[in-house]
């Protein structure tokens, strides 16, 4: 039986860009001239559409004069930066790719996701050039190391990236893009992992991002309409996170004003609402919680907010109201998508009323369908698998086609690993997750990356980690642990053995239980949904 009739599609996307991001760039930066695109909100230091798109070409001839051209890659691990608009410009104007990565990274993480893209230069900034140049000797692809902020080093890798385009602000007008397979060639690479498993590298096409500055136009038609030439948006979700890259890159084409973050703090980023009179504060939920409790918060006329916006991780109902009554905002929604889907697949179109709880709908030019057990597509109010098609999937992880054929199957459907149902009119809510994944605060933790690590303990026989349900982070990555016969090891001995090793979002927060064995299925899979459950009473009676 066809069960079509339970598929929902966006509506089709009005395709106009049938351009590489490189040709893209070209045509826009231009246009938008003087316009300030990015400007750092603590020193209030500027980035013009002018400066970008020259000193983006000018990186580019710098990486041609390495010999670096179309498929390799060029990575970036630093935080929230001016300069980080540059390097996605000068590396898609030559079809190189750009993998960004987390600069909380330890050197364990880092080795482990710079072998998955496998960078010819890597970008750091003074908090992530010691940990980079610790592991060259491993990774020989790596020619050079460019370091923001003017500093010059001594090692001889070490390249200062203001040696390289600082005080460059006339654009070369004789350069082109150079002319790519759009569908095929990878534009970024950014670190997700998935259902299962360690984290992987996602690959998103030219083709996948100028999709979404076509759904990205659609559904903001109604802001268009309404303009404020000088609405300025936050740049504080980091830049290595498909949500916090994605803003910031749709923010150059559109050339719009984003005042730039580096770290968040209550204080910086309250002040930057105010002085850029921030309309639409878009964000993920636990920077609102944070702004909603903290008293900090009082002391601020916010009235200038009329909208709020989140993604990335689940944003309670009560919440929601509560954003509403506080800040008195026109809207409060929340959007939808995964690293593997380029951005957001889900969210509620400017100018429409969100529904309370929901996600909102399908966006334009995709298809989503919520299934069974027997992959059978469910009707409205029907809970069960989340699935999606089109244009915004991903290309596959890089290196890795078993991991890609588990999560994209034979008809072209990615499988989310979350649990959904949709109402009547098409507005999605999200329930619970049957993926391994963990999300402390909008962060990615790995089960498997921490389970790994934990067995390396030669105390440890068995283990699984779960997440804990946490009001304020989401979930925090709590380890069930079974002791070697006759070895002693305590909670703190456990926490500190991933602390070690893992980067702070991975520590175990949610504590540690000792157990006699880890609950498995026959197949051996770790029965994870009642562990979470033991793991909620158990806290509870503490
Ligand atoms: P990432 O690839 O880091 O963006 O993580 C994607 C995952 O974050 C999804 O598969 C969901 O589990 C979760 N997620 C993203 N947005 C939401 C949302 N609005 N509500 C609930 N969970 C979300």
């Amino acid at each position: 039986m066809s069960d079509n009739k339970n598929i929902l599609q966006g509506r089709p996307v009005e395709r106009v860009l049938d351009v590489s991001l490189g040709e893209l760039l070209l045509m826009v930066m231009r246009i938008h001239e003087d316009n300030v695109i990015l400007v750092d909100a603590v020193s209030d230091e500027e980035l013009r559409a002018r400066q970008l798109l020259a000193r983006g070409i000018h990186l580019a001839k710098w990486f041609q004069s390495l010999n670096i051209s179309i498929g390799d890659s060029v990575s970036i691990t630093c935080e929230n930066r001016l300069e980080f608009g540059i390097v996605p410009i000068g590396a898609f104007l030559l079809g190189v790719t750009l993998a960004p990565l987390n600069p909380d990274y330890t050197v364990a993480e880092l080795k482990h996701c710079l072998g998955l893209s496998k960078p010819k230069i890597v970008f750091c900034s003074d908090k992530t050039i010691d940990k980079v140049i610790s592991i060259l000797p491993e990774h020989e692809y790596i020619q050079k190391l460019v370091l923001f902020g003017g500093r010059r080093h001594s090692h001889p890798s070490v390249v200062s990236f203001n040696d390289i385009v600082a005080g460059v602000n006339d654009i070369d007008e004789t350069f082109k893009a150079v002319p790519i397979d759009t569908k095929e060639t990878v534009a970024t690479i950014l670190c997700s992992s998935g259902t299962t498993g360690l984290p992987k590298g996602v690959m998103c096409t030219h083709d996948n991002m100028t999709t979404y500055i076509d759904v990205g136009r659609m559904i903001m038609a109604h802001l268009v309409e309404n303009d404020d030439p000088s609405d300025a948006i936050i740049g504080l979700t980091p830049f290595f996170h498909s949500f916090g890259f994605m803003l910031m890159f749709l923010n150059i084409i559109r050339g719009k004003k984003m005042a730039v973050i580096g770290k968040f703090k209550l204080k910086v980023f309250l002040d930057t609402i105010v002085k850029y009179k921030v309309r639409r504060v878009i964000v993920p939920p636990p920077v609102l919680l944070i702004m909603l409790k903290h008293p900090l918060t009082n002391k601020y006329d916010l009235s200038c907010i009329k909208e709020i916006r989140c993604g990335a991780a689940a944003l309670g109902k009560e919440m929601e109201k509560e954003l509403k009554q506080r800040f008195k905002v026109k809207s409060v929604s929340q959007a939808y998508g995964m690293t593997e889907t380029t951005l957001g697949v889900l969210t509620t179109e400017e100018g429409t009323e969100p529904v309370l709880g929901s996600v909102g709908k399908v966006v334009p030019g995709m298809m989503a369908k919520v299934i069974n057990e027997e992959g059978q597509a469910l009707g409205p109010y029907q809970e069960g698998e989340l699935c999606f098609k089109g244009p915004l999937i991903m290309k596959g992880y890089v290196g890795n086609p078993e991991a890609t054929a588990e999560t994209i199957d034979k008809d072209h459907w990615l499988h989310t690993g979350d649990v959904a149902y949709y109402d009547k009119e098409g507005n999605f809510f999200i329930v619970d997750r049957i993926k391994e994944l963990i999300k402390y605060k909008a962060f990615q933790v790995a089960p498997a990356e921490l389970e790994a690590l934990l067995l390396t303990h030669p105390a440890i026989q068995d283990c699984a980690v779960i997440g804990l349900p946490d009001d304020e982070a989401g979930e925090l990555p709590l380890a069930y642990v079974v002791k070697k016969p006759g070895q002693q090891i305590t909670e703190e001995e456990v926490k500190k053995h991933v602390a070690d090793t893992l980067s702070h979002q991975k520590h175990l927060r949610g504590g540690v239980i000792f157990t006699e064995e880890i609950l498995r299925n026959p197949t051996g899979k770790i029965l994870r949904r009642i562990l979470r459950e033991k793991a909620k009473n158990l806290v509870k009676l503490k």
